[in-house]
């Protein structure tokens, strides 16, 4: 017999999902919790993320958590190292650190039906939870595509999230793959110091310029003094945002408005027609993420910057090829080539109530009931699960709405009483996700002529959520149980306490 820790809920990651349900956790009373991190800080994709230039493109007031204003945000736009900063004042300030364990990648998460209960086996060790809250992310596992060759380049390689920071760029040659978010950050930061910077463009994005600016003192201390203010600013970012998405799911037709803005923001900077052409993209804005910033086309503009309106084809040696045939000898190669996104990384690794893994369950796509609950997988939640992205407003405001989601699920188990465990109904799950999908139909991210990361291998739009960050709220305030399956463990001699939780449970070695 091994005996293992249980605890009753266990969250996966220490990102502004993982921190938030902390927070939330404490809140609803619930002490019995860790937060199992892979890395041995705090952060998420905000820790991972430190390529120069790295910074946040919703403004800080509305990119931060409504219970936890800060005042002191020195620019409108955050940078990485701001944001880093502030999540781990947030892990002091709502006493989260006793709960967190470092160093504790999960490898392994079994649903055991007999006993209501996760097992997790971590690199730190094996566990057991009532409930399991996954706060991955979305952007937590780099991707880099399966270049042929990659293997004859003796040259430096990384990722944009896997920064080498004991690489010197200076006078070197680079190859910048990607032209994402990542990507228009990176550019204009290592472009003056490099010797000759070849961009591999396969999309070129829509780039609309950043209104960026110090917050002063005075802003600052008016912010302090009346808190009411923070909040105001915070609401008028919301609204507006609010406002906007109607033209991406419901009329993509009025973005035609917005592109022509951003088609004078390519003319301002780019004088020579050839590499203006190669710049505009050929579908509707907003299908792609719109990207903001002020320094990216004039750093294209530069005369030591190549763009290959193409992907990378092959490597060979030290010669990169494109797709269009054009080749660039280098020195290093820079991967902005983004994450596993679809495809959720966790999900190989999360074995449910029949002994399928959620990746074999998903193969056809990802699925949820309401953005966090999977049939299958009693009291296993995600948050920033399927359909619960944004193209145009802030993450945060959709986190908080599962967190919302996730406190009631904890109410109605101590509710139910005893041991228990909900599982999300089949049919409550493939009405959901029809309804979203339905909603999908007149989106820009789905009829706006680009192929982005928000659709899945089967072109189904599995990311982001086709209404307002208001409908989201309002759909995840309450867990109604009519869409669950209520799971009760057979009477045992040991079961603990109605509303109890156990601290510690003696299972089977190995089982
Ligand atoms: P991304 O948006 O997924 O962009 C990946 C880029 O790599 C795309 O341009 C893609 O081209 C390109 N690519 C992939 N394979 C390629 C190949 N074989 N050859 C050439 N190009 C290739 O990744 P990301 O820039 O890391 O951003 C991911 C997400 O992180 C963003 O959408 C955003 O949500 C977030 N982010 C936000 C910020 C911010 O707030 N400012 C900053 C960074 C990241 P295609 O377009 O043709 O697929």
């Amino acid at each position: 017999m091994t005996e293992h820790e249980h605890v009753r809920v266990a969250v996966i990651g220490s990102g502004f999902g993982g921190l938030g349900a902390a927070v939330r956790l404490r809140r609803e009373g619930v002490t019995d919790f860790v937060v199992l991190e892979r890395a041995g800080s705090v952060g998420g994709t905000w820790r991972d993320n430190s390529y120069p230039g790295c910074a946040c493109d919703v403004p800080s007031h509305l990119y931060s958590f409504s219970f936890a204003p800060n005042p002191d945000w020195p620019r409108t736009f955050s940078g990485q190292e701001h944001i880093r900063a502030y999540l781990e004042h947030v892990a002091d300030v709502f006493g989260l650190r006793s709960h967190l364990r470092f160093n504790s990648e999960v490898k392994m998460l079994r649903w055991d039906a007999q006993q209501l209960h996760w097992e997790i086996e971590t690199a730190s060790g094996t566990l057991t939870a009532d409930l399991v809250v996954s706060a991955t992310g979305p952007l937590s596992d780099p991707k880099i595509p399966d270049i042929p060759g990659i293997d004859t380049f003796t040259g430096e390689v990384f990722h944009s999230a896997r920064w080498d920071h004991d690489y010197d760029l200076r006078g070197k040659r680079v190859a910048m793959i990607g032209t994402g978010a990542s990507a228009i950050q990176i550019v204009p930061s290592i472009q003056p110091d490099v010797a000759r910077l070849t961009l591999f463009q396969r999309t070129p994005p829509w780039v609309m310029p950043r209104v960026d600016r110090a917050i002063g003192p005075a802003e600052r201390w008016l912010h302090r003094q009346l808190p009411f203010t923070t909040q105001a600013r915070r609401g008028l970012l919301w609204g507006i945002r609010e406002l906007q998405v109607q033209a991406f799911t419901k009329r993509p037709d009025q973005l035609g408005l917005v592109e022509r803005l951003a088609k004078r923001n390519i003319a301002r900077a780019i004088k020579d027609p050839a590499l203006r052409a190669k710049l505009t993209p050929g579908y509707r804005i907003g299908c792609k993420r719109i990207l903001l910033s002020n320094s990216y086309y004039p750093a294209l503009a530069r005369p030591n910057v190549d763009v290959v309106a193409s992907g990378l084809a092959r490597i060979d040696g030290s010669t990169l090829v494109g797709a269009d045939g054009s080749e660039a000898e280098v020195d290093a190669i820079i991967f902005g080539t983004g994450f596993h996104v679809t495809d959720m990384p966790i999900a190989e690794r999360v074995v449910g109530a029949d002994g399928r893994t959620l990746a074999e369950t998903w193969k056809d796509g990802m699925r949820s009931l309401r953005g966090a609950t999977a049939d299958g997988f009693p009291n296993w939640m995600t948050i920033i699960g399927p359909n619960t992205g944004l193209g145009n407003s802030s993450m945060i405001l959709m986190i908080e709405s599962q967190l919302n989601y996730l406190a009631d699920y904890v109410r109605q188990l101590d509710v139910l009483g005893g041991r228990v465990a909900l599982d999300p109904r089949p049919t409550a799950v493939d009405g959901w996700n029809h309804q979203v999908q339905e909603r999908m139909k007149r989106t820009v991210w789905n009829t706006g002529g680009c192929n982005s990361w928000y659709l899945d291998a089967n072109g189904r739009n599995t990311t982001i959520w086709p209404g307002t960050t208001t409908e989201f709220r309002n759909a995840t305030r309450r867990v109604n149980l009519a869409e669950y399956d209520v799971l009760r463990a057979p009477e045992a001699p040991e079961a603990p306490a109605p509303g109890k939780s156990r601290t510690k449970k003696t299972v089977e070695a190995g089982a």
